[in-house]
């Protein structure tokens, strides 16, 4: 039997990251940027106001004060968006808005609220004079151009993810198309004469199809464009049919679910080898033993088993690095928390992962599983908040132990 480790390796091994696409700017949000982003102009571009103010002389202010104010004639008004037409010469100002170009010859900018023209109601001209009322310093209220950023200076490496405030970088740059990593295309598949689609009505001896909507949920929340292909009934022709339909739609990966095992109608290892070929392997660890690693017709395939707990705990241990690497990213192990446990926990000695729920108190995190640990309670997933992991050759944990865990928050 192969570790997990020993299985991952071999899988990441023959994953490599798909192309960049061009997306618009309003659409590259959580994709991957593949090129380092530079600067193509200082930020700010111009020295302009922080305030809504007059810009002045300081040398004309120097003795401003409240009872003893200066008063200067205004000479030019300058909205956001325009140039002064003028340069300041001694004894003159300019009403200035904030984001407005400083005008030639002003070396600061002095606060509406410390002038006389502090009352003015919305639309007002300009004052032809304007008492200031305190002095000031050279620059104050000016910001300079190339204070945040100089032109050519990196301002996103490749690699990172596009958060909101990077868009809104991108575009304070002028930027309007991104380069980002082409989605993975993931084609998911499941098979069994039992299962029904959500929305039909339920038959007697039947289930709905769960694995192939979490799946896809999963893949989609890992940055790939996923498309669930239906059921195949348990004969060979129709696990055939459902994997040909597949690969036609091209992926870069096909999951199926399900009939990997040894039952009497598990078909699925027989049609992939007859077009390409699959490593069945069982790994050492619960849930989750059988996994079938190979191509079919040239593409990557994953059969995971069909207990749904089994295969989404398979997605995350195998499928979701292998995603990592279509998308170029670190193939970063996920980061694990230390709880303690507040049950007694044992364990037939495979690496384990167990559903619980943790939570933070007196700054550590304390575990309790979400009920029984069946492959098939998927319940007790969606109640959990992390997994717990007993390492391989652990038989049984006391409560007060500590063991690690993985979060589930992001899944
Ligand atoms: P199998 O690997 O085909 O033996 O399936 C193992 C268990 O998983 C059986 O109880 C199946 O009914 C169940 N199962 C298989 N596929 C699915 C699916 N797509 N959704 C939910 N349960 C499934
Ligand atoms: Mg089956």
């Amino acid at each position: 039997m192969l570790s997990v480790k020993e299985a991952q390796e071999q899988i990441n091994s023959h994953f490599k990251p798909v192309e960049t696409t061009f997306v618009p700017l309003d659409q590259s949000a959580g994709r991957i940027l593949t090129e380092a982003l530079c600067a193509s102009a200082d930020q700010p571009a111009f020295d302009n106001s922080s305030v809504d103010g007059f810009a002045i002389r300081v040398q004309d202010i120097l003795s401003a004060s409240q009872n003893n104010p200066v008063s200067l004639r205004v000479v030019a008004d300058i909205p956001a968006g325009s140039m002064a037409q003028i340069s300041l010469a001694a004894g003159q100002a300019a009403r200035i808005m904030t984001g407005a170009a400083t005008p030639p010859g002003a070396d600061a900018i002095v606060m509406m609220e410390d002038t006389d023209a502090n009352q003015q109601v919305s639309g007002a001209n300009a004052p032809a004079n304007v008492n200031v009322f305190k002095s000031g310093l050279s620059g104050q209220n000016i910001r300079r151009r190339a204070a945040d950023i100089s032109i050519g200076q990196e301002i996103l490496p490749a690699g990172v993810i596009l958060r909101p405030q990077d868009i809104g970088m991108l575009a304070m740059l002028g930027v309007s198309r991104v380069a980002v990593r082409r989605k993975p295309k993931i084609v998911i598949v499941s098979g069994g004469n039992e299962l029904l689609q959500p929305g039909a009505p339920l038959e007697p001896g039947k289930i709905y199809d769960s694995n192939s909507y979490t799946l896809a949920a999963l893949a989609a929340n890992s940055g790939c464009e996923a498309r669930r292909l239906g059921v195949a009934l348990d004969s060979y022709e129709a696990v055939h049919n459902l994997l040909a339909q597949a690969a036609e739609a091209q992926p870069d990966l096909i999951i199926s679910s399900a009939g990997v095992s040894v039952g009497a109608f598990d078909y699925v290892r027989d049609v992939v080898e007859s077009d390409g070929n699959i490593d069945f392997w069982k790994v050492n660890m619960r849930p989750g033993k059988p996994l079938a690693f190979g191509s079919f017709r040239d593409i990557p395939f994953f059969g995971l088993p069909g207990n749904p707990v089994s295969s989404f705990v398979s997605f995350l241990l195998f499928v979701q690095p292998a995603l990592e690497r279509l998308l170029g990213l670190e193939s970063g192990q996920k980061k694990r928390l230390r709880v303690t446990l507040m049950d007694a926990i044992e364990s037939d000695g495979r690496e384990s992962y167990l559903r619980a729920i943790i939570k933070l108190e007196n700054g550590k995190y304390l575990a309790t599983l979400t009920g029984h640990q069946g492959s098939g309670n998927l319940y007790s997933l969606v109640q959990a908040n992390a997994l717990l992991i007993i390492p391989s050759g652990v038989k049984s944990c006391p409560p007060g132990s500590e063991v690690e865990a993985w979060s589930l928050e992001n899944n």
